[in-house]
């Protein structure tokens, strides 16, 4: 099998059609590995026009293949998803206030919390702030 057979595949079976640009766009996102902006997708494809990889961004996060990330930076920050199982058991991000770089934090799950009854989960967003090894 190729590698662009598994991309399509893995994009079909999130119900996404993969289109040439999809495809390109879905190729960029699996190399980053941390978060990403649009902005930096831009930099990374600069031979796309920045509408078409911010409506792949878009239908990558409503199919789960991407999470959002509100960091509080003002920039709508993106990761691939890489959940087993459930997606809201999400893993935790971290915001370094200096440098202003989100970390996947892949090994810390958000901890479930109890809900009063009649509210059901979806999805969480659990981002720590702080400063990071590398700007400490
Ligand atoms: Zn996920
Ligand atoms: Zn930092
Ligand atoms: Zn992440």
């Amino acid at each position: 099998m190729t590698v662009m057979e598994s991309i399509e595949e893995h994009l079909e079976e999130h119900g996404v059609k993969p289109t040439a640009v999809r495809i390109l766009v879905w190729k960029a996102c699996a190399r980053k590995k941390e978060s990403f902006s649009l902005n930096d997708m831009e930099e990374s494809m600069p031979e796309m026009d920045r509408s078409s990889i911010f409506r792949a961004l878009r239908l990558f996060t409503d199919h789960h293949l991407l999470h959002e990330i509100n960091d509080g930076t003002g920039h709508q920050k993106y990761c691939v998803c890489r959940c087993e199982d459930s997606h809201h058991l999400n893993h935790v991000h971290f915001t370094c206030r200096k440098c202003g770089k989100t970390y996947c934090l892949e090994d810390y799950t958000i901890p479930i919390v109890e809900l009063p009854d009649g509210f059901a989960v979806q999805e969480a967003e659990y981002v720590i702030k702080g400063v990071c090894p590398k700007c400490k």
